[in-house]
C-alpha cells in the first residue's frame, strides 16, 4: 500500500481532514479547534483473561473521552481484532459530531478491545467485558461516560457491564449502559433503532431526490445488527433489497429481490448470508458498485474510497456504519451527484434512542414502543431538515452540512463554558 493510501485509511486522519474542512467552511475559531483536534482523555487499558485452556492472554482495551462540553461522554464499545487507538480516537470524535447533531446532551467518545469474539467462548467474552469494565470503572457512569453497544458487542454485553459497575459502586445503576437487555431496563426499540433511524433518512432522501421508494432497488453491505435491520424495514416499505453481504461475501438476487427475514434466519443458522437459496454470489466490492438506487454501508470504515468511489452506481447513499467513505471518495461521491446521508445523521438512531432508554432510567419509566418509536422520527426528522437546510445555505454536501451544524453547536458549548483555569 503506498503511503498516500494508507492515510487514506486512517480514520483518525480522515476525522481530522473533515474537521479541518468544517472549520474552513463555518469559519471555525482557531482556539476551539486546536481544542478539537485531540481527543479530552484517553485510557489504554491491559485486560488479563484466562481462557478456557488455562492460559492467561492479554488483550489490549481503549476508552476515548473525546469532548463532553454538551453533556456525559457516550458511545458504543467494539470488539474486532482490526480495532486500533486511531480508529476508536475517530469513532469518539464522530459520536460527538453524532450527538451534537441530533441535539443529544451528549459528548462523544468511544471505546474498543483488540480481539476476536468469533473465536471466543461466552465464558472468555464475558471475563474480557467485566474486567475491562473494572479497569475503566472510575471513568464511566451514568453522569459520566455511558458506553453502549457497537460491532460485535450486544445486550449481553451491556448486562456484564451493568453488572460489574453496580457490584463495585454497591448499588444497582441501570442508567450506566444503553442498549440493555429489556428486562434490565433496557428500553422498547433499541436493538434496532440504528436501522430504523438509517430508513427514515433513506426515506428523506428519497423524497429529496425524488425517487419513488415503492419498487425502488437497494444494495446493503454487512448483516449485522444495522445491516440486517436496514433490509427488513426497506423491504417493509416496498424496497427491493437486490443484495446484502457479510464478511464471508455476498447474494444477489435480480428479479423481486430478497426476503430479508428469511435471509436473517440463514444466516442464523448457518454462520454467513452465503448460501442462502437461489441467490448469485458476489464479493463485498461487487455489492458496492451494483446499479441500484439505494446503497447502505453497513459494516466498517473505508468501504468507499478513492479506489471505487468512481464505479458506485447507487443515487443515494444513507451510512449505516461509522466513517465507511473516505474524504477523498466524498469528493467523487458528490460531483457524481450522489445523495449521502452521513453517518453522524443516517447512523444517529442508535445512540438517539440510547438517550431515550437513559432518560427512562433516570425517571424510572418505561416507555412504549410507539412512543420510543415516534420520538425517534421526530429527532431524525428534524436533524435531516436542518442538515439539508444548513448544506443548501452553504451549498456544500449533507456530509459537510451535517459537520457544519454538529461542530458549531459543540464551538458554542466550549466557548460559552469557557476554558478553566
Ligand atoms: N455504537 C453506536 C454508534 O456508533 C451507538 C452508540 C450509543 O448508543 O451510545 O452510534
Amino acid at each position: 500500500m503506498s503511503s498516500e493510501q494508507s492515510r487514506e485509511l486512517n480514520p483518525y486522519e480522515n476525522a481530522l481532514k473533515q474537521l479541518s474542512d468544517t472549520a474552513e467552511l463555518i469559519s471555525l475559531d482557531p482556539d476551539v479547534h486546536e481544542m478539537l483536534r485531540q481527543p479530552k482523555r484517553i485510557l489504554s487499558v491491559s485486560i488479563p483473561v484466562k481462557m478456557d485452556d488455562g492460559r492467561v492472554k492479554n488483550f489490549q482495551g481503549y476508552r476515548v473521552q473525546y469532548n463532553d462540553a454538551r453533556g456525559p461522554f457516550k458511545g458504543g464499545i467494539r470488539y474486532h481484532p482490526k480495532v486500533t487507538l486511531d480508529e476508536v480516537k475517530a469513532l469518539a470524535a464522530w459520536m460527538t459530531w453524532k450527538c451534537s447533531v441530533v441535539d443529544l446532551p451528549y459528548g462523544g467518545a468511544k471505546g474498543g478491545v483488540i480481539c476476536d469474539p468469533k473465536n471466543m467462548s461466552i465464558s472468555e467474552k464475558e471475563k474480557v467485558t467485566r474486567r475491562f469494565t473494572a479497569m475503566i470503572a472510575d471513568f464511566i457512569g451514568p453522569y459520566r461516560d455511558v458506553p453502549a453497544p457497537d460491532v460485535y458487542t450486544d445486550p449481553q454485553t451491556m448486562a456484564w457491564i451493568l453488572d460489574t459497575y453496580s457490584q463495585i459502586k454497591g448499588y444497582q445503576v441501570p442508567e450506566c449502559v444503553t442498549g440493555k437487555p429489556i428486562s434490565l431496563g433496557g428500553s422498547e426499540g433499541r436493538s434496532n433503532s440504528t436501522a430504523r433511524g438509517c430508513v427514515f433518512c433513506v426515506r428523506e432522501a428519497a423524497k429529496v431526490a425524488n425517487i419513488p421508494l415503492k419498487g425502488a432497488t437497494a444494495a446493503i453491505q454487512g448483516f449485522g445488527n444495522a445491516g440486517s435491520w436496514s433490509a427488513i424495514f426497506l423491504s417493509e416499505i416496498g424496497v427491493k433489497v437486490l443484495a446484502v453481504s457479510d464478511s464471508k461475501g455476498g447474494i444477489l438476487s435480480r428479479g423481486n429481490g430478497l426476503d430479508p427475514r428469511r435471509v436473517l434466519e440463514h444466516k442464523e443458522k448457518t454462520g454467513s448470508v452465503v448460501g442462502f437459496n437461489g441467490t448469485e454470489e458476489i464479493s463485498n466490492e461487487e455489492l458496492l458498485e451494483l446499479d441500484v438506487d439505494i446503497l447502505i454501508p453497513a459494516a466498517l470504515e473505508n468501504a468507499i474510497t478513492a479506489k471505487n468511489a468512481s464505479k458506485i452506481r447507487a443515487r443515494i447513499i444513507s451510512e449505516a456504519a461509522n466513517g465507511p467513505t473516505t474524504p477523498e471518495a466524498d469528493k467523487v461521491l458528490e460531483r457524481n451527484k450522489v445523495l449521502l446521508v452521513p453517518d453522524i445523521l443516517a447512523n444517529a438512531g442508535g445512540v438517539a434512542v440510547s438517550y431515550l432508554e437513559w432518560v427512562q432510567n433516570l425517571n424510572r419509566q418505561h416507555w412504549t414502543e410507539d412512543e420510543v418509536n415516534q420520538k425517534l422520527e421526530q429527532k431524525i426528522v428534524s436533524a435531516f431538515k436542518s442538515v439539508l437546510e444548513t448544506s443548501k445555505r452553504y451549498n456544500v454536501s449533507m456530509r459537510s452540512g451535517a459537520l457544519a451544524v454538529a461542530v458549531q453547536r459543540v464551538a458554542d458549548a466550549i466557548k460559552t463554558l469557557g476554558i478553566w483555569p
